[in-house]
């Protein structure tokens, strides 16, 4: 396994390879989400990249971007046992020699849910995804459903810059218990992490009605409202049906949708999705 800790020596590393490329970008801290990307890639291309880079352009100035949880000796680990072939781990330097003079907009996209919450945070991703993907040349580039808005804002960013790639959403990984996997679950406590499983409980419960034949979003909306509202010391951000491509509110769920929630648990911010499927759609 290759290290390119540059600019530079990911653009060498590149030239080097031939067939296609499988590329996972990553901000480190990698657990089994970030596994099951690698391994899809691992699947599908003939050279796997991953990179690991905590993006202080997507971190808005009262978020963690400091304590932001690092371990590199052990992804690199990690990475090595998954098969990958090149891990990018560039210093901030390297993505921002002149600071961050150019920034990329997905207009619409960006600004809802997650974006309204975190001003500018969609504006540092799709910055970043679109440096990285300059550098890196995939193929294939993967991104968990997990992070589902960032999912569609990098759909859309690749085909507005009409670039040259395959975007794969790849499923949500998820602990025993449900709750999705992330790198921020470290930050909870046991307490809290008992309190953070009510996102996924109410987005099974969204699931639960929709199978039951519920078709409006605004009853299933509420069902996932009063489910995380009934667990104190979960603070609700937003809880919506939402249109699978454009993120808008929808209506009517008369053919597939979205479910998903945002919430803080003590000072975590905690964010899960799932597919909504009606029934004989
Ligand atoms: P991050 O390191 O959190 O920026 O995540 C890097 C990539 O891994 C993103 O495409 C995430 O959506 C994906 N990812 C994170 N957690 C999960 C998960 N539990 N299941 C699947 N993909 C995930």
């Amino acid at each position: 396994m290759q290290i390119a800790r540059s600019v530079g020596e990911m653009r060498d590393a590149r030239r080097q390879v031939q067939g296609s490329i499988g590329f996972v970008p990553t901000m480190g801290y990698l657990h089994a989400g970030h596994r099951s990307l690698i391994e899809r890639a691992r699947e599908e291309c003939r050279t796997v990249v991953v990179s690991i880079f905590v993006n202080p352009l997507q971190f808005g100035p009262e978020e963690d971007y400091g304590r932001y949880p690092r371990d590199v000796p052990r992804d690199l680990a990690l990475c090595e046992q998954a098969g990958v072939d090149v891990v990018f781990v560039p210093e901030v330097q390297d993505i921002y020699p002149m600071g961050a003079g150019t920034v990329l907009e997905v207009r619409g996209l960006q600004d809802r849910w997650e974006g309204a919450s975190r001003l500018g945070h969609f504006q540092g991703v799709a910055t970043v995804v679109a440096k990285l993907l300059s550098v890196v040349q995939p193929t294939r580039a993967y991104f968990g459903e997990k992070d589902y808005q960032q999912l569609q804002i990098v759909r859309r960013l690749a085909a507005d810059l009409l670039l040259d790639l395959e975007i794969v959403g790849c499923p949500t990984i998820r602990e025993p218990d449900g709750l999705a996997v992330s790198s921020r679950n470290v930050y909870l406590s046991a307490e809290a992490r008992g309190r953070a499983m009510v996102l996924f409980r109410a987005l099974t419960a969204a699931q639960d009605e929709v199978d039951a034949g519920e078709h409006s979003a605004a009853a299933v909306r509420a069902t996932m409202r009063k489910t995380i509202e009934s667990v104190q010391g979960v603070d609700l951000d937003y809880a919506e049906v939402v249109d699978p491509t454009t993120l808008e509110p929808l209506d009517t769920i008369d053919r597939e949708a979205r479910a998903i929630v945002a919430a803080g648990v003590d000072d975590v911010r905690l964010i899960d999705n799932t597919r909504l499927t009606p029934v004989g759609a």
